[in-house]
């Protein structure tokens, strides 16, 4: 049996460092940010390139305080996707402001930049842009937009750690870039986390200060604020998987490649090569007939994903704003369509072989047949 991710795989091979760093963590008895955290704080900034980050409780948060510390509010519309997970929208509207999608491009399935302008009113403050699998959006269309209609770019780069395209990192391109470090994703903690990147002093301080309850000093509560903080094991943790993170994301391209020269020529495979503007968190293909094939993999012993079953504009829990099918279809055919097959740096050559041969298997007939 092939799983979809096997986390323990990693643990097997750093498990003696982490548990080292933790339990030191535990002895300084600083459980709530502290050094730890202000290090890898530090160490994140060097990494994306930007001259701040600000660690906090997740990636729900890090989009939640991004938006409050960019001042949208009530009353503010704010460009986005729904080919995201739910986190992304729910956050704008914590804020209290609307979210307006626009589609996704076929291809690349980020946002399509050439929808944004019809859809820019007096209200529009923001564009979130999602780097969906790890794969960087088209920012310089996407910068050059908001520039245009004078907006505040936040990216969602919580599925795309260190993807990088002309030596800019996710989280570098926009105001300011909103990473999560929930377990699975590229660079996960143990246990839940989140992170701010800006070059913006300003934004930092915002969101450093919302993060902790509005303070700005001690029990001086300048602003509503939450209890957002990062824990000190999480940092720990985090300090010691950042060194591995570059190596981790090219082994994760090494596999997508390696899946997408096998299977180009039997299904609709993300396009390559993979450089490193693709963190490889998610690699996914598209098929006709997803539940089919899915079941069919699963009985060859390969455990797949579906990233996501349904855009967020048909969630029940978002249909009030409006939306409805046929309003999006590029994002709902994606929906429909796209399966995710295992990738992990741990993942063995056997492995991918096996994933690829219960691919092929199929797609001579079942997928043919559907096509
Ligand atoms: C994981 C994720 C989030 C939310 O991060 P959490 O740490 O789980 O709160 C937001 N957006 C995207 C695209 C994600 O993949």
């Amino acid at each position: 049996m092939i799983p979809f991710l096997d986390l323990r795989a990693q643990y097997r091979i750093i498990g003696p460092q982490l548990e080292h760093a933790v339990l030191d963590a535990m002895r300084e008895c600083n459980f709530v940010l502290g050094d730890k955290v202000a290090d890898f704080e530090a160490g994140f900034a060097r990494y994306c390139g930007t001259g701040h980050t600000v660690a906090l409780n997740s990636g729900t948060s890090a989009l939640h305080l991004a938006l409050l510390a960019a001042g949208i509010g009530p009353g503010d519309e704010v460009i986005t996707v729904p080919t995201t997970f739910v986190a992304t929208v729910a956050a704008i509207l914590y804020a209290g402001a609307t979210p307006v999608f626009v589609d996704v491009d076929p291809v690349t399935w980020t946002m399509d930049p050439t929808r944004i302008a019809e859809k820019v009113t007096s209200r529009t403050k923001a564009i979130v842009p999602v780097h969906l699998h790890g794969r960087l959006a088209d920012m310089t269309s996407i910068c050059a937009a908001a520039r245009r209609f004078d907006l505040v770019v936040i990216e969602d780069a919580a599925q795309a750690h260190g993807a990088e395209r002309d030596g800019v990192r996710a989280g570098a391109f926009g105001d300011i870039g909103c990473f999560s470090f929930y377990p699975g994703k590229n660079l996960g903690a143990c246990g839940e986390g989140g992170a701010i990147t800006t070059n913006r002093a300003d934004l930092a301080a915002a969101v450093r200060s919302l993060r902790d309850w509005g303070q700005e000093g001690k029990y001086n509560h300048v602003r509503q604020g939450f209890n957002f903080r990062m824990d000190a094991i999480q940092g720990a943790v985090l300090g010691v998987k950042l060194p591995l993170l570059d190596d981790w994301n090219a082994a994760r391209r090494r596999i997508a490649n390696v899946y997408g020269r096998a299977l180009s020529p039997l299904l609709t495979v993300p396009p390559g090569p993979i450089g490193l503007d693709h963190a490889c968190h998610v690699y996914a293909v598209r098929v006709p007939d997803l539940d089919a094939v899915r079941a069919a993999v699963l009985e060859a012993g390969i455990a797949t994903g579906i990233h996501y079953p349904c855009p967020v504009h048909l969630q029940p829990a978002y249909r009030w704003l409006g939306y409805g099918p046929g309003d999006l279809p590029q994002s709902e055919a994606l929906a429909r369509e796209t399966l995710s097959l295992p990738l992990y740096p741990e993942l063995s050559a056997d492995g991918v072989d096996a994933v690829i041969a219960a691919l092929s298997a199929l797609t001579t007939e079942p997928l043919a047949q559907t096509a």
